[in-house]
């Protein structure tokens, strides 16, 4: 079995993991009330998608992701 010859260094283990930062989720203010939200998404705040009200405000949206 093959093995390493030298321990992993601490500069090392962190240059192997400068990659493994998760990317900046998605966001944009809502045109309507501010408040964050995901673009291509009704807001989960006011529930207004290009500028018209959608959904009824305050109602709980199935999967909306709160930022
Ligand atoms: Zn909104």
């Amino acid at each position: 079995m093959a093995v390493p010859k030298r321990k992993t260094s601490p500069s090392r283990a962190g240059m192997r993991r400068s990659h493994q930062a998760l990317p900046h989720e998605a966001h944009a203010e809502c045109k309507n009330c501010g408040e964050l939200k995901r673009p291509h998404h009704v807001c989960s705040h006011c529930g207004h998608y290009d500028g018209r009200e959608v959904i009824a405000a305050g109602k709980p949206l199935r999967g909306a992701v709160r930022v």
